[in-house]
This record gives C-alpha cells, sequence and structure tokens, in this order.
C-alpha cells in the first residue's frame, strides 16, 4: 500500500475524526494564544477561502511510509492548512522535521542532532 492510500483508508478516516474530537484546534495556533477550530487564518482572522476552512491531523516525526509512526496516535497534532503548509514547506527543504519533545529535543530521527 503506498503512503498516500493509507489515508483513503477507512481506518484512517475513522481514526482522523476521533482525534478531531480530542484535539479540535490547531495546536500551533493554541501556542500562539489562538483557538483556531479550522475557521481562521494564521494570522486569527476570518478564513476567507472556504476551500482553506478545514483542521489536517499531521504527523509530528513524518512518517515517510513508517506504518508505526503512520498509527502511533501520540505523533498525531491538529493543524490549520495554513499551519500545515508552513510545517510541511519546511521539512520538505530541511529534509527533517523541527519538531521537539517536552525535553526540547527534536524528535525526527531524521534531524542532524540525532544522527
Ligand atoms: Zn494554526
Amino acid at each position: 500500500m503506498s503512503r498516500h492510500s493509507l489515508y483513503k483508508t477507512a481506518r484512517w478516516k475513522a481514526a482522523r475524526l476521533a482525534h478531531l474530537r480530542q484535539e479540535p484546534l490547531c495546536r500551533m495556533c493554541q501556542l500562539r494564544g489562538i483557538l483556531n477550530d479550522g475557521s481562521l487564518t494564521v494570522a486569527g482572522a476570518w478564513q476567507p477561502r472556504k476551500k482553506r476552512r478545514f483542521l489536517a491531523v499531521d504527523h509530528v516525526i513524518p512518517h515517510r511510509g513508517d506504518l508505526v509512526l503512520f498509527w502511533d496516535q501520540s505523533n498525531w497534532q491538529t493543524l490549520c492548512p495554513d499551519h500545515h503548509d508552513i510545517v510541511k514547506q519546511r521539512e520538505e527543504v530541511r529534509g527533517f522535521s523541527n519538531a521537539r519533545g517536552l525535553d526540547g529535543w527534536p524528535l525526527d530521527p531524521q534531524h542532524p542532532a540525532n544522527r
């Protein structure tokens, strides 16, 4: 099964909805004091584009097709579309995620600090 088709499985769709019920606000907006249920831009303004009003369930450590990481719910975070795009673009440029654990250490095994 390709990475992309994992997102089309009934299991993912159900798990995604369950995650959004538990974490119904963008985690990164919340860190900045903005309660974004997907209807706001990254600046906290009303999202004028209807297609951009949703919440993404993102993998904190990129799963890169690793099924354990893919299904590990502790590796999931809710993001608004703006934050999701920003995070993904940075990962593509760098080749690793900059997400950190509670101890401040980078989580991604591909991060230079972990190699
Ligand atoms: Zn956000």
